[in-house]
């Protein structure tokens, strides 16, 4: 799981993130919800330190991420991250955008890696696209790539950031069932999403932010749709 204490994240005199406290247990899917600007992504980055935050602890798969003494690298591959955009490697095939970090970092033979890539794709629905190439997959075929690459270093946590954002409305609803059953799997999960129907289906609890807090957070069922506060309420109006 992750477990984040008092965070606090500046850009100069900017303070995107004012003090933020939020625990996902170990198997538990939560959903980050809020405004543009309201700090959901420099969130995310802060827990695998693409970020430094500035004040706060993180612990994150069994290592205090804000300890001075942290090895970043083992510390990351707990933490499987997803973005809006892919970021495949343009010239290397499904497959081989599976496996170079895990022959690269993890060390891994090239048969092992294979075969640990081969089951992820399988696993989101790409196993017999394995040799296609970025630009011969769909937007919502390389997302899955992505993730099929994210799970090949077996993380503990899998953080996305609006992963569905930039696709096709017709390849969303792949992408969100890869998605539904990693939950199922019992996936341990922190997802930015507009997708106020995934959240309210599949994440046990939704954090509403605004402004760098927490506005609001609960059941998914209830922050969807019985919110208590105000600033949730409008945010909801505008994007339901
Ligand atoms: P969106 O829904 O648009 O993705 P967000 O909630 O993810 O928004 P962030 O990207 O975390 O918001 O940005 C929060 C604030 O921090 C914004 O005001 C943004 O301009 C600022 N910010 C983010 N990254 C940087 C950076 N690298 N340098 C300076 N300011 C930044
Ligand atoms: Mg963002």
């Amino acid at each position: 799981g992750v477990s984040l204490k008092d965070l606090r994240k500046s850009y100069g005199s900017n303070e995107v993130l004012k003090g933020i406290s939020l625990d996902v247990a170990p198997g538990e899917v939560v959903c980050l919800i809020g405004p543009s600007g309201s700090g959901k992504s420099t969130l995310l980055r802060c827990v695998n330190l693409l970020e430094k935050p500035n004040e706060g602890t993180i612990h994150v798969g069994g290592f205090e991420a804000t300890d001075l003494d942290v090895d970043i690298d083992k510390m990351r591959r707990k933490v499987g991250m997803v973005f809006q955009q892919f970021n495949l490697f343009p010239h290397l095939d499904a497959l081989r955008n599976c496996t170079v970090a895990q022959t690269k970092v993890l060390r891994r033979s090239q048969a092992e890696a294979d075969k640990v890539a081969r089951h992820n794709l399988e696993r989101v629905g790409l196993g017999h696209l394995a040799d296609r190439f970025p630009d011969q997959l769909s937007g919502g075929q390389q997302q899955r790539v992505a993730i099929a690459r994210a799970l090949s270093m077996n993380p503990e946590l899998m953080l996305f950031d609006e992963p569905t954002s930039a696709l096709d409305p017709e390849t969303v609803g792949d992408v969100l069932a890869v998605m539904r059953n990693l939950a199922k799997e019992g996936m341990t999960m922190l997802v930015v999403t507009h997708e106020m129907g995934f959240a309210r289906e599949v994440a046990d609890r939704v954090v509403f932010m605004d402004g760098g807090v927490v506005v609001e957070e609960g059941v998914a069922e209830q922050v969807i749709s019985a919110p208590t506060q105000p600033r949730t309420k409008e945010f909801l109006r505008r994007v339901l």
